[in-house]
């Protein structure tokens, strides 16, 4: 496995730990089905408690059952799972850093207990509704709002690109209070089942197909005061989530482009053409190092990137960098590896197409590439160029 400069060698005991056990998981449970899920559009959804019983669901966190493991290791863990499919990777990412972090962070006591035992065990499912149809890039001119009601709220609008939302048990809703001075956005705890929610499922992708997306409908639902978040109020909410689940992409990345290097580098060193293996020819070598090299750089980033978060010096520029680096890295590499395994490489028996369609919305959602970008353009001069 690709460990080009030896990251590994210094992983303590517990991080190597979760490694194993993820890529023994991944390697037995996943990866045999995984090309038909993803032809399939499904997810293997009877893995879900099951990833909850390794403790695949923000391991990071503490108290409520969770083990509180170093960041590094959570990174290692994202690794892995998006070794196999971003799709597996994106369960756990909005499962533990989208739902249950800011359950963990901002709610209730009554909440934590409700949410994050059911949630970490995999035995609820969680979404985060964020995105509306109009609001992609620029979430803070969301629409939906949510009015006061004697005891509660009634919230209406609509959500759309919400992974997991068909199958939730819950969802972290994220709404205007137009009842409270300048309509700040808070985060409402919205049970799938109650009255005036659906989540229709969005078919027909091209990207990310092992993984289970859809919208949320609010039309007049209502819930009661409690299910509000109540320690955070405005953008800082859903944007300090976005932090931790990019904080799991930068790391997923490099799982997915290691992956497809690796089949690449099989397959070359399989496959003969003019008499011997293509890995002999120059021009293949040249893939493979140039590969190898962006892959280990990528690694490096998502290295140092746990380090900070682990001594409280990161900063959400920080991960903007490693966000917009590393998944260009898997985009890119991804093709090159395609490439390599020739005409076979279209097809779902190898990993690298799979992996290189998904990179396509990796490099969208949580921050589209170009907006990582601008973040990082306004940390370096001081001048927002997002409007
Ligand atoms: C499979 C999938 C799963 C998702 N899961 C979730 C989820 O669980 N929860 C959730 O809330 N959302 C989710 N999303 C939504 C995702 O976060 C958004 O798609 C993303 O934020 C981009 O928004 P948009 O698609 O509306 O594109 P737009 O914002 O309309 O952007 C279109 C293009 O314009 C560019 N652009 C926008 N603004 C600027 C600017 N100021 N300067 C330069 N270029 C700009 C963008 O980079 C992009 O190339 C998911 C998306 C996908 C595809």
């Amino acid at each position: 496995m690709l460990d080009y400069v030896g990251l590994e060698s210094d992983l303590g005991e517990e991080e190597r730990l979760i490694r194993d056990t993820a890529r023994r998981f991944v390697d037995e449970r996943v990866r045999p089905d995984i090309g038909d899920h993803f032809e399939a559009g499904t997810f293997p959804t009877d893995l879900i408690p099951e990833m909850g019983e390794m403790g695949f669901y923000a391991p990071n966190l503490d108290g409520y059952g969770l083990p509180n493991v170093s960041e590094t290791a959570y990174g290692i863990l994202m690794q892995e799972l998006e070794a196999c499919d971003s799709g597996l990777r994106s369960m756990a990412s909005v499962q533990g850093a989208l739902v249950m972090y800011p359950i963990h962070a901002y709610g209730s006591d009554e909440q934590k207990e409700r949410w994050l035992p059911a949630l970490g065990e995999g035995e609820a499912v969680g979404c985060f509704g964020l995105t509306e149809p109009e609001h992609g890039s620029n979430p803070s001119a969301m629409e939906t709002r949510a009015e006061r009601d004697g005891d509660g709220y009634v919230l209406n609008g609509s959500k759309t690109w919400i992974t997991n939302s068909p199958i939730a048990d819950v969802a972290v809703v994220w709404a205007r209070d137009t009842s409270a001075d300048g309509s700040p956005v808070r985060g409402f705890l919205v049970e799938t089942d109650r009255d005036g929610v659906t989540t229709a499922e969005i078919h027909d992708k091209l990207s990310l197909r092992a993984s289970i997306t859809g919208e949320i409908s609010l039309q007049n639902a209502r819930v009661p005061e409690e299910n509000v978040l109540p320690g955070v109020s405005g953008m800082k909410g859903p944007l300090s989530c976005l932090t931790q689940a990019r904080f799991g992409i930068a790391w997923g990345a490099v799982g997915a482009a290691r992956d497809a290097f690796e089949q690449a580098r099989e397959y070359a060193l399989d496959r003969d053409q003019f008499g011997g293996p293509i890995a002999r020819f120059q021009l293949q070598q040249e893939k493979l190092a140039e590969m190898a090299t962006q892959i280990t750089t990528a690694q490096l980033l998502a290295y140092r990137l746990a380090e900070l978060k682990e001594r409280g010096e990161m900063r959400p520029q920080h991960v903007s960098m490693a966000k917009r680096n590393n998944v260009r890295t898997a985009r890119d590499q991804s093709r090159i590896a395609r490439e390599m395994l020739g005409g076979n490489g279209i097809t779902t028996d190898y990993s690298p197409m799979r992996h290189m369609a998904n990179m396509e919305t990796v490099y969208t959602y949580e921050g589209t590439h170009d907006i990582h970008t601008l973040v990082l353009g306004e940390d370096l001069t001081g001048i927002a160029a997002f409007e």
